[in-house]
């Protein structure tokens, strides 16, 4: 890094999604002690299928910072097989037709399958999802602290004007059912999160004491917002609302992959960087932007947050790196000290 950054050098948390999120903490971990960084983690989109617990977002977390995350699909594992799904096949074939047995529609990748594998035998075992999350970090040789937003469960329940599996009519899905067996193709007219969930001790800890929170570039909806459901959190980010940044998942109005967009316009919001300054304005003091956006700095900054321009599409490594020294130093006062 340049000497003449501005970085605090205490604790920093990430409010954080899936694949935003991860690239996000990749930069981060590159940019400063790695053992400074605690990745808290949505689970609203955490499932059962097949009895195996599934935890995509802690997992394309860990793929990715294990150098592991296939770089074409953004999802699971490199070179990954798939000989377990279609061996599903014959047992598809012959289920009964009130049996949810054999799911076909979410793909499990045959070295993904011992991940799930072993988180399900540890919850089973009485583990916690905050302890397994640390043993596959572990397993994974990941450099930064990780926490699941709650041992208990919370899930993203999504209402879709029309599932043409359900002769078209509208319906309360689980979030996987939209974004995975639906393909996010459908209109949303409503968001919740279900469940008695509570924020970990743990994660509460970690955002008490971060000097420096950062948002992710997550969707502001279904992966910031089941931890933003949670009691207490919106209350803590406030009031250290100049030590929080968010940055924009919302590059010139469109997602770069995935629903944000869409469902931000289905939901009552703006698809920009402005309709993503009004949802964090109360809990984030800065909003990091891409410079394909530099013409709404002022839109930004009438919602009564600071903008910083700097380009934040995190196509390679050093681009990442670049967004995550922006970012931090974005809350550090020039008075405050350099650190490495
Ligand atoms: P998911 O849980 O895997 O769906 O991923 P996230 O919750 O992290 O959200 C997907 C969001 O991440 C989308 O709105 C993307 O635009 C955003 N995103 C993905 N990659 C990048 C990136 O390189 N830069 C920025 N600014 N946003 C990104
Ligand atoms: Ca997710």
């Amino acid at each position: 890094m340049s000497n003449d950054t501005h970085i605090r050098s205490g604790r920093i948390a990430v409010i954080s999604g899936g694949v935003g999120a991860a690239r996000m903490l990749r930069g981060l971990a590159a940019a400063v002690d790695p053992d400074r960084i605690t990745a808290l983690v949505n689970t609203g989109d955490d499932t059962v299928l097949h009895g195996l617990s599934i935890s995509p977002d802690l997992d394309t977390i860990v793929y990715t910072l294990a150098d592991a995350i296939d770089p074409e699909r953004g999802w699971g594992l490199v070179d990954e097989t798939w000989r377990a799904m279609g061996a599903l096949d014959r047992y598809a074939a012959i289920r009964p037709p009130d049996s949810q047995a054999a799911p076909q529609w979410f793909n499990l990748g045959d070295q993904d399958l011992a991940t799930h594998f072993y988180r399900t035998a540890r919850l089973q075992e009485g583990a916690t999802l905050t302890e397994v999350t640390d043993e596959i970090r572990q397993a994974w040789g990941v450099p930064i602290r990780m926490l699941p937003m709650s041992d208990r469960r919370r899930s993203t329940i999504v209402t879709v004007t029309a599932d043409p599996d359900a002769g078209g009519e509208p319906r309360d899905v689980s979030f996987q059912d939209y974004f995975v067996r639906l393909r996010h193709g459908v209109p949303v007219s409503a968001v919740r999160f279900d469940g008695d969930a509570e924020l970990t001790p743990s994660a509460r800890a970690s955002i008490l004491d971060a000097e420096t929170i950062v948002i992710a570039p997550s969707n502001p909806v279904v992966s910031i917002g089941p931890l933003r459901s949670l009691d207490g959190v919106d209350e803590m980010l406030t009031q250290r609302r100049d030590d929080v940044v968010a940055v924009s998942p919302i590059i010139g109005g469109a997602a770069l992959k995935g629903p944000a967009d869409r469902m931000l316009v289905e939901l009552g919001h703006e698809a920009s960087v402005v309709g993503v300054a009004r949802l964090y304005a109360e809990i984030a003091s800065v909003l990091v932007i891409d410079p394909v956006d530099a013409h709404l700095s002022e839109a930004v900054e009438a919602t009564g947050m600071r903008c910083v321009v700097t380009p934040s599409v995190m196509s390679t490594p050093a681009i990442a790196r670049r967004l995550a020294e922006v970012t931090l130093e974005s809350v550090a006062g020039p008075g405050e000290t350099v650190a490495q």
